[in-house]
């Protein structure tokens, strides 16, 4: 992309990651995309490619083997990723949350375990609040871990874990019985070992299978099922019972930034492919481009691009900073997946007939985009956040 969702103030090394990123993507993950994707087969060369550049350790520490960069740079990525395709994104998403929480609230001897490892892909991550009954409402969370000395039992249906049977880390958030007031209060992450996937993975744990998906196919999204699983204390995030729905909202929060990203990169993809086309297709004697209609519809998409495209990049320097974000992150997140899904929707129209058709990349983006107006949050949700921001912040006199 030339002139759209450019950075500025980025450093040299930025730079050279995103264009060391754009070339495989190009390379890599767009000509093999769609087949992959039809298949619902799992990108494993492209995995192996990723593990090659260093992205399962992009923003690890250094000291624990990453490269140490910021979230800004992880999102840069991320947006360069989906542009390719959005199911490789999904691959490392997960992996970096869980990451991010082991390094901002994980104890030394955690820290010491886990991130070396993960840098190199070895240990990858997997991130479980979602249950059947629930999604939005996290408090109401009824999976529960109950202690005996230093050990917990857990109980409990989970379900859509993105690499839950890829991943051999989940970070579970469990009730466990802290006869606190508030019901988040009550809340604790674990990580969970596992080894990688499906079936009775463990005692007490089964993934049973991949969920059958609209899109986002090939990445594997799935239900856990927790039967008298036994973990240790030690597993506790932080060796703190009672903050997991703390820790859980601080990956949310990067991973809605990841989101937006995701939005971004497809918006971006699928600008890409209606700009070309309308100057390829010809009627009424004229590239369709030439039609004001259409012409007016490309400057709304780009538009659009570039606004998703800045809110996001704020919204990651503002984490970078040290700043709290969640109203940012949630602004960036809503308005990028929503642009997302209608510049996919127009670049579609755009496409005439041949955008339904499975030879064109167009009808992929299509069925990507309506995930990102749920996940990590639906729209509504992301309101919510922004408006309580807002009100804290404009109170009233
Ligand atoms: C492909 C896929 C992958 C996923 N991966 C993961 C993962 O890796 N880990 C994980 O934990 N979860 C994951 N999820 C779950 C996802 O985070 C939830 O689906 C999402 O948070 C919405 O929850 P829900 O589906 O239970 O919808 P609900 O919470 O039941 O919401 C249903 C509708 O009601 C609206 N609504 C709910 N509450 C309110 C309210 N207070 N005010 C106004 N409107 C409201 C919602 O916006 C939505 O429109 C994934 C989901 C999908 C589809």
């Amino acid at each position: 992309m030339a002139r759209l969702a450019q950075t500025a103030g980025l450093t040299d090394i930025q730079r050279e990651i995103l264009a060391t990123v754009k070339d495989f993507v190009d390379k890599e993950i767009i000509p093999h995309a769609q087949a992959l994707e039809h298949a619902d087969a799992y990108p494993t060369d492209i995995v192996a490619g990723m593990r090659e550049m260093g992205l399962f350790g992009l923003t690890i520490p250094e000291e624990y083997g990453g490269l140490g960069e910021s979230l800004l740079t992880y999102a840069l990525v991320v947006e360069q990723i989906a542009r390719g395709w959005m199911s490789v994104s999904g691959v490392i998403n997960t992996h970096f949350i869980v990451a991010h929480m082991v390094r901002q609230h994980g104890t030394d001897e955690q820290k010491r375990h886990y991130l070396p490892r993960m840098a190199t892909g070895e240990v990858r991550g997997a991130f479980s609040m979602s249950e059947p009954d629930l999604g939005s409402d996290v408090a109401a969370i009824k999976t529960r871990a109950r202690r005996d000395g230093d050990t917990y039992t857990v109980d409990g249906a989970k379900m859509w874990l993105t690499n839950g049977g890829s991943s051999n880390l989940i970070a579970l958030l469990a009730r466990t019985d802290e006869g606190a007031e508030k019901p988040h209060q009550n809340l604790t992450a674990f990580l969970v070992d596992k080894p990688e996937g499906f079936g009775e993975v463990a005692p007490g744990l089964t993934i049973p299978g991949k969920i059958e998906k609209m899109g986002y196919k090939g990445v594997d999204t799935t239900e856990a099922v927790f039967d008298g699983y036994r973990i240790g204390a030690d597993k506790v995030l932080g060796g703190a019972p009672g903050k997991g729905f703390a820790h859980m909202m601080d990956g949310v929060e990067v991973g809605r930034v990841n989101v937006a990203a995701r939005a971004c990169g497809i918006a971006i993809r699928a600008f890409e492919l209606a700009v070309d086309y309308a100057q390829q297709r010809r009627t009424f004697g004229k590239p369709i481009a030439e039609h004001q209609a259409i012409a007016f519809k490309l400057a709304e998409m780009a538009t659009k691009v570039e606004a998703a495209h800045l809110l996001m990049v704020n919204a990651a320097r503002l984490k970078d900073s040290g700043q709290r974000n969640d109203v940012e992150a949630g602004m960036a997140k809503l308005l990028a997946s929503e642009y997302c899904a209608e510049v996919t929707q127009e670049s579609f129209r755009i496409h005439g007939g041949y955008g339904y058709s499975k030879e064109y990349e167009i009808e992929r983006l299509m069925r990507e985009a309506p995930f990102l107006l749920i996940g990590e949050g639906t729209s509504e949700i992301q309101k919510t956040i922004i408006s309580r921001g807002l009100l804290r912040e404009y109170k009233s006199r």
